[in-house]
C-alpha cells in the first residue's frame, strides 16, 4: 500500500479548521449594544448602570489602557431559533489577541439585577442566553499587553502615568449565536484525536488507524452542509474514540486550576477583578459538568471575593462544600519562599489556613506552589507544623543546568521533617489536556515501573481564565483512550491519596530546592525587598512588646492593627512582588504599602514602650533582638546609657578605627585593608585585598530580566577603588565614590566594645542593567558557608566540584551569611540584602581565600523600565565570628536596632531562655483572641539543644501547639512535639536541630 500519511493529514487539518469549526456557530445576529467608559479605576456594578450609556458598534475602539468600558447588550431571539441540538448563546469578542487569556483584554458579564454570570475572555467568550429577552452588561477591562511580542524590552505599559490614553481595544462583535452541539461535539473528537496521533509513534498501527478514521471522516462529512452530516462524521470516528486505554498506560488525576499572579503584569486590583473572572467561570462550568473539580489556593483571593464580590463568594461557599472548589494551598497567597522571613513564612499558613477553616470549616492538607521560584529548605518543617502532609510544585523543571531525578519523593528539611512531594511530570500549571501535554507527563514521568500516576493541573492561568468546556470534552474522551494516558478530573487529595498508596517508599530529596534560574529575585528592587524586611521585623517589635505590655496589665493589644498589617506583608510576598518582577505600578504601590505599614506600627511600638517603661526622665533602651544589644538584655529594656560610637583615628599613611576588641585598617583610598581581631590577633582580610569593595557588573542577562543573573555577570567587573573623598567625620570614616551617574557614600563606624565594623553604603543610583556587589574577600579556608535561612540555615559549598554547585552561583541568604574554620570564622550580616555569591580563590601562599559578596542592587529594564533607580540606604556589618550563634547575633541586632524611649526604668524580658542556641522568633498574643501568649522558639545551631523557658508573669498552663496554634494531641500524623506543663512547673524543653517550637502559656 502507497503511504499517503502527509497528504491525509494535511486534509484532516484544513477540513477540520476551514470546515468544521465554522459550522458550529449555526446561525448568528448582531445584538444592541451600548456603552460608557469609566473615567479612571473602576467603579462597582451599581454605579456603573446607574450611569448614561451611549450606543456603540463593533468595530469601534474603547478604553486606553488600564481603562474600564461597559457595555450593555440586548435583544430578542428570533422567531424559530433553538432547539434540541443547538444551544443559544451571546458571543462577544472585545478584540481579542492571539495572546494567551490573562494577558489582554477581558471582561465580566452581569444579569441587570448586579448577579454574575461569568467572565468573557479569548478562547471562552460565550454565555447561555433565553428563554426570554437578552439583557447583559459586559464590565470589559482594557489591559494591555504588558510583554507583548517583543517580551523584556522596556515598556511604559506597565505604569498607568505612561502607559498612554489612546483606545487599545476595537470591539469586534457582540452576536447571538446558535451553536450546532453535533458539529461542536465532531470538533472535540478530531481535536482529541489529532492530538493523540500526533503523538504516537509513527510505526504504530493505532496512529494509522486513528488518520484513517479522520479520513472517512472528511469523506462522509459534506463540507457544503456539515450540520446535517456532522453525525455521520462522529459515527466514522466512534470506533477509535471508544478503544480503550493500554492497561498499563499512565493514569492522570487532572485537577481544574487557574493561576492567577496577585500581582505581575497588572497591579492587585485587577487581580481582584481577575479572580472575579475565573471564579465566576468556574462556577458557570459546574453546572454544566457535574465531575469538574477546581483547586484554588490563596486565602487573599478568596477574602477578596468576600470583600468585593459577596454573591460570588457564598456561591464559592457552596461549591467548597459539595467538594467540587477546593480550597488548596494553606497559604495567604503563593508566596515566594527564599525571601519571607521565618515567622512570616508561617503566619502565611497562619492567616491562610485560619482563613479557609473560619469560612469553610476546610483544612487544605497539601501546600500549592506550582510557580515560585524555588523552595527554601525550611519549608518542608514549616509545611509540616502547620499541619500539611504533601507539597507540589512544577517550577523546577524549569532548571537550565540539572534535571531533577524524581516526580513523587519525599522532600527532607534542614530539621529532617519530610513532606511527600510531586512534580507534576508534564510540566506546567496551564494544561489544555492536549495530547501534547498528556504524552509528556508519561513520557517524562521518572517513577515508571514503580508507581504509574500523576497530577496535571489543567485551566488557562497566569493572567486567570481557568478551565473551559473544551477541556472538559477533552477529558471525557481520554477517560479511557487507547494511545492515551488514563485522565480522571478528581481533587489533589485524590492524586496524594493514590500516589502514596501505589508508591509506598518514595526517595528522598534533601535540602532546597534551588531554582537554577530566576536567580536575580534575590535582588531586583531592592525597596520593595527592604520594605518586607523592615516590615517583618517592625512586626516583631510590635508583638513583643504590645504583648509584653498585655500580659503585665498596662494596655490592650492592638489585634486589628496587627492583623492589617500582616495581611499587606504578607500579600506583598506573594512570589511575582517580592522577588521584584512586577510591573512598575506594583511596585510603586508595594512601597507606598510599606510605608504604611510603618506608620501604622510606628504607634504601636511606642505607646507599648512606654507603658512598660512607665513615668520617668531616664532614657529606657529596649532591645527586641533575641540577644543582649547596647547593654540591654534580649526581649527587655535597659535604663541608659545610650550607645555610643568609637570615635575614628586618622593615622598616617590612611585611617584607623580601634575600639580595643578589633582594630580595621583603611588606605588612603578608604578601602578596609586590615581588620584584626585584638584578642587572637587573627587577620580576616585576605592579604593584598581590600574589603568592603564596590563592584559592578554588566548585567544583561539573556532572558527574563528582573528575574535573572546569568553566570556570564562574572566577565566584566568594574572595581570602586578610587575615592572621590574620604574624611574622618565625627564618629565615622566616610569614603565617597563614584561610577558614571551613580555616586556612593560609604560611612564605617565601631560601637563601643563592639567586634561588629558598620557599613552603610548609600548608593544615589543611575545604571541601567548593572549589578552592584559589596565585596569581602576573607582569609578563611572554607568549603562550606552557612547562610540564614527561616529558623535556621543551610550549608552550601563553596566550590565546584559537580554541575549542582557550578549552577549555584548566585543564592538566598537572610540576615547573615557565616564562613568559618575549625575556632574562627567570620560574618557578614546585613539589613535589606538577599543575594549573595560565596566562592572561594587562591592566595599567593597556598592558603584558600573565601569571597563572600553581597548583592546590594540591580537596575532591570523589564518588566519595570526603572527598576531601582534613586537613592537607596544599605547597612551591613562585618565581624570575626567563631560560630553560626555570633553570626546570628549580628544578623538580629543588625535588623532590630534598640529604640530609646524615656521613662521610668528598666523592663525585665516577658520571657528568657537559658540556652544560647535556642532562639525567640516570635512573642505575641494568640490569634483566637484569648489573650493566651504564643511564644514560638527554634534551634539555631543545627544540633540538640535543652532550653528553660522562664516568663515573668504567673503561668497556670503551658503547652506546645502547632504553629496554628492548635494542641498536636488532636492532630492526626503532626510532626509537632507535644508537651506540656502545670503550673509552677519549669518548662524545660528539648529540641532537634533546627526545631521549631509553638509554646502557648495561658496565665496564672
Ligand atoms: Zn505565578
Amino acid at each position: 500500500m502507497h503511504d499517503t500519511t502527509p497528504q491525509i493529514e494535511m486534509r484532516v487539518e484544513r477540513f477540520v479548521r476551514e470546515r468544521i469549526a465554522p459550522a458550529v456557530e449555526r446561525r448568528r445576529v448582531a445584538l444592541d449594544v451600548t456603552a460608557w467608559e469609566v473615567p479612571d479605576e473602576p467603579v462597582p456594578f451599581a454605579e456603573a448602570v446607574a450611569q448614561g450609556f451611549t450606543p456603540f458598534e463593533p468595530g469601534m475602539p474603547w478604553s486606553k489602557p488600564w481603562g474600564t468600558t461597559w457595555f450593555r447588550v440586548t435583544g430578542e431571539i428570533p422567531e424559530g431559533w433553538g432547539g434540541a441540538d443547538v444551544a443559544l448563546e451571546m458571543v462577544a469578542d472585545l478584540g481579542f489577541s492571539a495572546r494567551q487569556p490573562g494577558f489582554q483584554a477581558e471582561g465580566l458579564i452581569y444579569r441587570p439585577d448586579g448577579t454574575i454570570v461569568k467572565g468573557l475572555e479569548p478562547l471562552n467568550n460565550a454565555v447561555p442566553v433565553g428563554p426570554g429577552p437578552i439583557d447583559l452588561y459586559i464590565e470589559a477591562a482594557s489591559n494591555p499587553d504588558v510583554g507583548g511580542h517583543y517580551f523584556y524590552l522596556p515598556t511604559p505599559l506597565g505604569d498607568k502615568a505612561t502607559a498612554g490614553v489612546e483606545p487599545i481595544y476595537t470591539l469586534r462583535r457582540v452576536d447571538l449565536v446558535e451553536r450546532d452541539l453535533t458539529v461542536y461535539g465532531l470538533l472535540r473528537d478530531c481535536w482529541t484525536l489529532v492530538g493523540l496521533m500526533e503523538e504516537l509513534e509513527a510505526s504504530l498501527p493505532r496512529r494509522a488507524e486513528i488518520l484513517r478514521a479522520l479520513e472517512r471522516m472528511c469523506d462522509v462529512v459534506d463540507p457544503d452542509r456539515v450540520a446535517e452530516t456532522a453525525a455521520a462524521g462522529r459515527d466514522a470516528l466512534a470506533g477509535v474514540l471508544a478503544s480503550p486505554a493500554y492497561p498499563s498506560a499512565h493514569r492522570v488525576i487532572a485537577v481544574g486550576h487557574a493561576h492567577i499572579d496577585s500581582a505581575w503584569l497588572w497591579p492587585t486590583r485587577e487581580t481582584i477583578r481577575k479572580c472575579a473572572r475565573t471564579f465566576s467561570n468556574v462556577l458557570a462550568l459546574m453546572d454544566e459538568y457535574p465531575d469538574f473539580v477546581f483547586a484554588c489556593s490563596s486565602a487573599q483571593q478568596y477574602a477578596w471575593m468576600k470583600d468585593h464580590y459577596p454573591e460570588l463568594f457564598e456561591r464559592i461557599r457552596r461549591r467548597v462544600a459539595d467538594g467540587s472548589f477546593v480550597p488548596v494551598g494553606g497559604m495567604w497567597v503563593e508566596s515566594d519562599t527564599n525571601l519571607p522571613g521565618g515567622e512570616a513564612l508561617a503566619r502565611q499558613f497562619v492567616y491562610g489556613k485560619g482563613f479557609f477553616l473560619r469560612e469553610f470549616g476546610y483544612e487544605p492538607d497539601e501546600v500549592w506552589l506550582p510557580d515560585s521560584f524555588g523552595y527554601t529548605a525550611a519549608l518542608p518543617q514549616i509545611a509540616r507544623a502547620a499541619g500539611a502532609h504533601a507539597f507540589l510544585t512544577q517550577k523546577i523543571s524549569w532548571n537550565e543546568t540539572n534535571r531533577m531525578p524524581h516526580h513523587t519523593f519525599w522532600w527532607e528539611g534542614i530539621d529532617g521533617s519530610r513532606i511527600f512531594t510531586h512534580f507534576p511530570p508534564t510540566d506546567t500549571y496551564n494544561s489544555d489536556l492536549s495530547g501534547a501535554d498528556l504524552a509528556r507527563a508519561q513520557r517524562q514521568y521518572a517513577e515508571k515501573g514503580v508507581s504509574n500516576v500523576s497530577l496535571t493541573p489543567f485551566g488557562f492561568g497566569d493572567g486567570g481564565g481557568g478551565p473551559t468546556r473544551e477541556m472538559m470534552e477533552a477529558a471525557a474522551r481520554t477517560r479511557s483512550l487507547e494511545g492515551s494516558p488514563r485522565v480522571e478530573v478528581g481533587t489533589p487529595e485524590r492524586f496524594f491519596a493514590l500516589a502514596r498508596e501505589t508508591h509506598p517508599a518514595p526517595a528522598t530529596w534533601s535540602g532546597e530546592m534551588y531554582l537554577e534560574l530566576h536567580r536575580g529575585t534575590y535582588t531586583s528592587q531592592a525597596r520593595t525587598k527592604q520594605g518586607n524586611r523592615r516590615s517583618e521585623h517592625l512586626l516583631r517589635e510590635a508583638e513583643l512588646w504590645s504583648a509584653t505590655a498585655a500580659w503585665r496589665g498596662l494596655a490592650d493589644y492592638p489585634y486589628e492593627t496587627l492583623d492589617d498589617a500582616w495581611r499587606t506583608v504578607l500579600l506583598q510576598q506573594f512570589h511575582d512582588i517580592l522577588p521584584g518582577s512586577s510591573i512598575a505600578w506594583v511596585h510603586q504601590e508595594a512601597e507606598r504599602n510599606y510605608a504604611a505599614v510603618a506608620a501604622a506600627l510606628a504607634p504601636v511600638i511606642d505607646e507599648a514602650q512606654r507603658a512598660l517603661a512607665g513615668p520617668g526622665s531616664a532614657p529606657v533602651v529596649f532591645n527586641a533582638a533575641p540577644v543582649a544589644s547596647a547593654g540591654a538584655p534580649a526581649l527587655g529594656a535597659t535604663a541608659g546609657p545610650v550607645p555610643v560610637w568609637t570615635a575614628p583615628v586618622a593615622a598616617d599613611a590612611g585611617w584607623v578605627l580601634d575600639n580595643g576588641v578589633v582594630r580595621a585598617v583603611f588606605d588612603t583610598t578608604g578601602l578596609l585593608v586590615s581588620f584584626v581581631e585584638t584578642s587572637s590577633g587573627r587577620e580576616l582580610v585576605a592579604a593584598g585585598e581590600a574589603a568592603a569593595l564596590l563592584q559592578v557588573f554588566r548585567d544583561t542577562p539573556n532572558q527574563w530580566d528582573a528575574w535573572d543573573i546569568d553566570e556570564h555577570y562574572r566577565h566584566t567587573v568594574t572595581e570602586l577603588r578610587e575615592a572621590d573623598a574620604v574624611d574622618a567625620t565625627g564618629d565615622a570614616l566616610v569614603v565617597r565614590r563614584s561610577f558614571r551617574r551613580s555616586a556612593f557614600v560609604q560611612t564605617f563606624r565601631l560601637a563601643e566594645a563592639s567586634s561588629e565594623l558598620e557599613i552603610e553604603t548609600r548608593a544615589d543610583w543611575h545604571e541601567q542593567e548593572k549589578l552592584l556587589k559589596l565585596a569581602f574577600p576573607l582569609a578563611v579556608h572554607a568549603d562550606r558557608a552557612s547562610s540564614e535561612v527561616q529558623f535556621g540555615h543551610v550549608r552550601r559549598p563553596t566550590h565546584t566540584n559537580t554541575s549542582w554547585d557550578v549552577a549555584r552561583f548566585e543564592t538566598a541568604a537572610h540576615r547573615w551569611v557565616h564562613v568559618g574554620e575549625p575556632g574562627f570564622g567570620v560574618a557578614v550580616a546585613n539589613d535589606s540584602t538577599y543575594g549573595h555569591d560565596i566562592t572561594r580563590r587562591w592566595a599567593p601562599d597556598g592558603s584558600t581565600v573565601t569571597l563572600v559578596r553581597e548583592s546590594l542592587l540591580r537596575a532591570p529594564r523589564f518588566p519595570d523600565p526603572h527598576a531601582d533607580q534613586g537613592e537607596h540606604v544599605l547597612r551591613t556589618a562585618l565581624r570575626p565570628a567563631p560560630t553560626v550563634l555570633e553570626a546570628l547575633d549580628t544578623g538580629y541586632r543588625l535588623n532590630l536596632p534598640v529604640r530609646t524611649v524615656t521613662g521610668g526604668g528598666p523592663v525585665a524580658p516577658l520571657v528568657t531562655v537559658s540556652s544560647p542556641a535556642v532562639v525567640v522568633e516570635a512573642v505575641k498574643l494568640a490569634e483566637d483572641r484569648s489573650g493566651d501568649l504564643v511564644v514560638r522558639l527554634y534551634e539555631a545551631r543545627g544540633g540538640r539543644a535543652r532550653a528553660r523557658v522562664e516568663v515573668s508573669e504567673p503561668v497556670g498552663r503551658a503547652w506546645t501547639t502547632d504553629l496554628l496554634e492548635r494542641d498536636p494531641a488532636g492532630l492526626p500524623d503532626t510532626a509537632v512535639q507535644a508537651s506540656a506543663w502545670a503550673a509552677g512547673e519549669p518548662i524545660e524543653i528539648a529540641f532537634r536541630p533546627f526545631e521549631i517550637v509553638t509554646l502557648r502559656l495561658r496565665r496564672g
